[in-house]
């Protein structure tokens, strides 16, 4: 029996792992997309041409995966049903819509795996299924396997980097999965990276390093701007500098002072997953970054980051200004950031630095989540902070 893929999602994750996941015919692979017409689109787009991912070998040779996923639909009805395995590889806005849609059909003993969830996945997900969720196994992970650009709409991507080592969490729901979560995600993706799963759910939660590594990049660089264009996007990572660094390890700081306070109240919540920014990128990276002499230089010198760009709006003059609408942004703050610091709040943590991200960043979204140092603002129900759900238990 195939393994039954199920991925959400119709960016530039959606593809990569579409196409390597039905490049294996032991696995029977449908995509549900529930943007705009984009799963008629994808599927036109396969009528004349094959899902090509292109990437670079270890051996530095130019490879690709050719392959054509089973079903792309936006349906419901006919995507949930009999899957092993459904994977969220869509950004964390999204979310809610994708778990009302599931919730109708989904099944006792399914495995649904966030890829990444981002902050507060589990929450949400025990908001919206309700009594459904009993049933299911949660499996998460703080990001997503390569750093991947589509080059041409259903028919072709690129990956720019892969993890070494891909890290998550599992919580079984009290029916036994399907599948064993560890190896049905191993045979999607293929033999790299190598996955591995410990700790609990809520270190997934905790150490979503994208919110907390785009924020920090983006306030060292764009905190002071003058509103001056500039000559062309900067270089995301290669460009950081050592102020956006020391942020980055102070905020990275506060996240594991959290998962401490967590643990020293609650002896049974394993958050061994919780670690320092610089120990998650050792991890994940420990062939592609080049110097590891600094938490700055790891970022600047990590293969798998070269060429990344700051999000960028052209301007009719000429040269270019930051996109502040960019998932940076919109997702970082709200499904990272605000998170983190509603379950500091619970805890008794002190969090300046992600305070001082979180303010910049709600200004630049004209909203308020963070007001008189309480996580309280009239927009949380945007956000995935535990206050929203009213969720205290476990903390
Ligand atoms: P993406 O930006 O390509 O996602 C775009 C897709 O999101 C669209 O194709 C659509 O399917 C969906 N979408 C966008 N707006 C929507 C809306 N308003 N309503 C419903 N659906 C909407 O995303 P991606 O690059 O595949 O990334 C997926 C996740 O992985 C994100 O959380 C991202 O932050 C994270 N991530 C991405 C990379 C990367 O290199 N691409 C690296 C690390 C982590």
């Amino acid at each position: 029996m195939p393994l039954k893929v199920l991925i959400l999602g119709g960016g530039n994750g959606a593809h990569v792992l579409a196409g390597i996941a039905a490049s294996n015919p032991e696995n029977e692979v449908r995509v549900m997309s529930l943007f705009q017409d984009e799963a008629e689109r994808w599927s036109k787009a396969l009528e004349s041409s094959d899902l090509v991912i292109d990437y670079t070998d270890k051996d530095g040779k130019e490879k690709q995966f050719v392959s054509k996923p089973g079903l792309i639909t936006n349906d419901p009805k006919v995507a949930v049903p009999g899957s092993d395995i459904i994977v969220f590889v869509v950004p964390a806005f999204a979310h809610a819509q994708y778990w009302e849609a599931l919730k109708p059909h989904m099944e006792p003993g399914m495995v649904a795996i966030g890829m990444p969830g981002a902050a507060g996945w589990e929450f949400q997900a025990y908001n919206i299924l309700g009594d459904k969720a009993k049933g299911i196994t949660l499996f998460n992970f703080n990001t997503l396997p390569w750093n991947c650009r589509i080059k041409e709409y259903g028919k072709r991507v690129g990956i720019v980097g892969f993890k070494d080592n891909f890290v998550g969490a599992i919580r079984k729901g009290s029916m036994e999965p399907k599948v064993d979560p560890l190896k049905a995600i191993q045979q999607s993706l293929g033999p790299r990276p190598v996955c591995t799963a410990y700790g609990d759910l809520l270190g997934m939660t905790l150490t979503h390093t994208n919110a907390i590594i785009h924020s920090a990049i983006m306030y060292g660089r764009w905190h002071d701007w003058d509103g001056k264009p500039v000559r062309e996007a900067p270089l995301f990572y290669q460009g950081m500098d050592q102020a956006s660094a020391d942020l980055l390890s102070r905020v990275s700081g506060e996240i594991v002072a959290i998962a401490t306070a967590i643990s020293a109240k609650n002896a049974d919540i394993d958050l061994s997953n919780v670690k320092h920014i610089s120990d998650i990128m050792l991890e994940f990276y420990p062939e592609d970054i080049k110097d590891k002499s600094s938490l700055l230089r790891m970022m600047q010198s990590n293969k798998a980051f070269e060429g990344l760009r700051h999000p960028v709006i052209n301007n009719d003059g000429g040269g270019v200004s930051p996109d502040f609408t960019s998932r940076y942004i919109w997702e970082d703050v709200p499904f990272g950031l605000v998170v983190h610091r509603g379950i500091a709040e619970i805890v008794g943590v002190h969090t300046p630095n992600i305070d001082k991200l979180i303010i910049w960043g709600q200004g630049l979204m004209g909203k308020e989540f963070l007001v008189d140092g309480k996580i309280k603002g009239k927009d949380i129900g945007m956000t995935r902070a535990p206050q929203r759900y009213l969720f205290k238990s476990r903390l």
